[in-house]
């Protein structure tokens, strides 16, 4: 199968938007945004920009998409102002209701009613297959280490043997159900959003951190190729602290991945403001 990151951290927004193309064609997460503020900062405008560039690939993709999957409702992974991408798809996602937190109940409901797809499917635990495409969904676990953000669903996609897992915001993981689906699935290519450590002490535990590291490391045990991205790629220490995940196995970037130059645009955020003016 060919897997191409459309827009993650990596490059510049909040996303893990990912396109796959098997016997038919997949996009997950078809939406991207900005962090409104990072070191007291608004956006720069080059972020303003690369938004811009992201959503337009983003929404170029999924026209050409069958199947469009929707993790969980954060803006950073669906879009309600392009509503028309999901005309006539079939649209698998998160269940609107059940295992939900109240904002994204709320946005959830907006938002279907809004998409007019061919097929809408609640995908929560569940497993599809499209010709010789197995797409399987784990039930919903905690959108970080506790229901507070909500629930997300991971998604595994089976084509020729060959599996591609994308955990969605799972902030690590660690938390044993998070985990526990990835290391069934046994994928041979991870997409993983990592800890969030660019909040390290203060919204995310030095404990959550250090469990998210030993499961990581049994991830990179099992798997391929390990990307991680998104919530752990906020920040410029990153690699240092998958030190121990990276003596079992090179983490990739999903620049890396896609043979792309590394942009951890908000990460960067205050020296762009120092280099460039505007
Ligand atoms: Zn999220
Ligand atoms: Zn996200």
């Amino acid at each position: 199968m060919k897997i191409l990151p459309l827009a993650f951290d990596s490059l510049g927004t909040r996303s893990m938007a990912t396109f796959i193309k098997t016997d038919i064609k997949i996009l997950i997460d078809p939406s991207a945004a900005l962090g409104p503020k990072r070191y007291g900062l608004p956006p720069h405008p080059l972020e303003v920009k690369r938004l811009e560039k992201h959503i337009k690939t983003i929404n170029k993709y999924a026209k050409k998409c069958d199947v469009l999957i929707v993790t969980h409702y954060h803006y950073d992974h669906h879009n309600p102002n392009a509503p028309e991408i999901f005309k006539n798809k079939i649209a698998l996602v998160k269940h609107p209701k059940k295992k939900i937190n109240k904002s994204q109940k709320q946005r959830a409901s907006h938002f279907l009613s809004l998409i007019q797809p061919k097929i809408l499917e609640f995908a929560d635990g569940k497993e599809f297959i499209f010709k010789d495409t197995k797409i399987k969904f784990s039930q919903p676990v905690f959108h970080g280490t506790n229901s507070k953000l909500g629930y997300v669903i991971e998604v595994c996609i089976e084509y020729k043997g060959e599996k591609f897992l994308h955990s969605s915001d799972i902030e690590g993981p660690s938390v044993e159900e998070q985990v526990k689906f990835i290391l069934e699935e046994k994928p041979d290519i991870v997409f993983i959003d990592g800890p969030m450590t660019y909040m390290l002490g203060y919204r995310y535990s030095f404990k959550s951190y250090e469990q998210s590291i030993e499961n990581l490391k049994k991830i990179a045990e099992i798997c391929e190729i390990l990307v991680i991205d998104h919530h752990m790629l906020r920040d410029l220490q990153w690699r240092e602290r998958v030190k121990q995940v990276e003596k079992i196995k090179h983490v990739m970037t999903a620049a890396e991945f896609a043979g792309k130059k590394e942009e951890l645009l908000e990460a960067r955020r205050k020296e762009l403001y120092e280099i460039y003016s505007f």
